[in-house]
């Protein structure tokens, strides 16, 4: 019987996937490419070496097929998908007669956990995610209940808490996890176009309690990275949603991402701008948890940037938040005659609480702009050291722990 080569085949979830980049610009021997819909890894030039799996923002990038070498998806398949395959059924004597070695360049290791600043597990204590229930094949029906600015009028970016109701249909979400929007129409190629993922700002039991409904935060993108003029598709076409409206959903996505449930658990939250979505939705479960007299305990202490308080999401309701619930610590960096704060700068003023919370059952949560990711870090580190704790030790156990999440585009 001739020997059936199989190889691991790296694979990109097309339907989770973000387009940021992050992982052509991180792989060491370019085996990933894109064209103007689809990221896709090369067979023939991947190694499987993992410098790609922890940067990424979304996981989509860790999908491992195993495939008969002889049949791997070519590039040209993989930029024509709208969703990943199912694994491909080995037929008996493919997978009886397989050999792995040295072909097997897809055979990889788990990522380094110590060197990845994001948790590869969720909490121990996380409920279970219903994931992927619909795909742009059969994505699920849900009506805009409303659409509503949560920046002030006078303020220079549209950020907008869009509420859809599901109904009957069945669509369990947890904080933490996103949904994809279908933006209406085809694209250049006179496809349906990719759906944009946006974070969950509502909690577990619906933005209204008890209502199958969740809330997302969507910023209106009028400008491109290079600060020239453009319209974002999904956003605008979100932004603009009226009361009543049917929008295309995809999802729920994210697996990690999640918090903990158990007695004693802390939050320490740390966001810049619509990053504050999970953080959102993970407060308004523990204060509808604190109501109930259901409380786990723990600490909440977040720390969210924005220019000014009128750019800030939801800066309203946060204000009307009892002092009780959570410790919070807001930096502005544009506001007139004063000099310019970051997240990271209030966390070092507030560096002896920190370290505190961190010493104890801490679960760490980043969200927001790239850019801030390795400040945050290093505020973080600074705040140990300075507590004479050994942050290289800390770092490591919350990376494998399941505590430190980050999701930063
Ligand atoms: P933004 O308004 O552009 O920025 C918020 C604040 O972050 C500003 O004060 C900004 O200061 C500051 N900032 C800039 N660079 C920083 C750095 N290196 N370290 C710390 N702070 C820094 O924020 P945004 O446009 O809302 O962006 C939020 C990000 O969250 C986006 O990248 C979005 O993709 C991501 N996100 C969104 C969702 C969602 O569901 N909508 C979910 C997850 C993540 P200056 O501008 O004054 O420098």
């Amino acid at each position: 019987m001739n020997a059936v080569v199989l190889i691991r085949q790296h694979l990109i979830d097309p339907e989770v996937c973000i387009r940021c980049n992050t992982c052509e610009e991180t792989c060491p021997v370019d085996a990933i490419t894109h064209d103007s819909r689809n990221y896709v890894v090369d067979p023939d030039i991947c190694n499987g070496c993992n410098a790609c799996v922890s940067p990424c923002p979304t996981g989509s990038i860790d999908h491992w097929h195993l495939v008969p070498k002889a049949e791997a998806y070519s590039l040209q398949e993989q930029l024509g998908w709208d969703e990943l395959p199912a694994q491909k059924v080995l037929a008996d004597e493919a997978a009886a007669a397989a050999t792995t070695g040295p072909e097997d360049r897809g055979e990889s290791q788990q990522p380094n956990a110590a060197a990845s600043p994001t948790s590869p597990i969720p909490p121990w204590s996380a409920a279970r995610p219903s994931l992927n229930l619909h795909s742009l094949k059969n994505p699920l029906s849900a009506t805009v209940a409303g659409n509503f600015r949560v920046t002030a009028p006078d303020a220079e970016s549209d950020v907008r808490h869009v509420v859809l109701d599901f109904g009957t249909q069945f669509f369990p979400l947890l904080e933490g996890q996103s949904i994809g929007i279908v933006p209406p129409g085809l694209d250049a190629q006179g496809r349906p176009h990719h759906p944009r993922l946006y974070s969950l700002a509502s909690p577990r039991n619906g933005e209204r309690e008890g209502y199958n409904n969740a809330s997302i935060t969507v910023k209106r993108v009028t400008t491109d990275h290079a600060g020239q003029s453009t319209r974002g598709l999904a956003s605008n076409y979100l932004c603009d949603l009226k009361k009543g409206d049917t929008v295309q959903v995809t999802g729920p996505f994210g697996d990690r991402f999640l918090m903990p449930n158990h007695a004693g658990s802390s939050l320490l939250m740390i966001c810049t701008g619509t990053g504050s979505a999970p953080m959102r939705a993970m407060t308004e479960h523990r204060r509808r948890l604190r109501v109930a007299n259901r409380s786990p305990g723990g600490t909440l202490m977040l720390f969210f940037g924005a220019r000014r308080p009128e750019e800030l999401p939801y800066f309203g309701p946060l204000a009307k938040l009892p002092p009780e619930l959570m410790d919070i610590n807001l930096a502005f960096s544009r506001m007139p005659g004063q000099p310019r704060a970051y997240v990271q700068d209030r966390i070092r003023a507030r560096s002896r609480d920190v370290a505190e919370l961190l010493r104890g059952d801490a679960w760490v949560y980043v969200c927001g702009l790239k850019g801030m990711e390795a400040g945050v870090l290093e505020a973080l580190r600074d705040a140990c050291l300075e507590a004479g704790m050994d942050w290289a030790a800390l770092h490591e156990r919350y990376v494998r722990e399941g505590r430190l999440h980050v999701e930063t585009y």
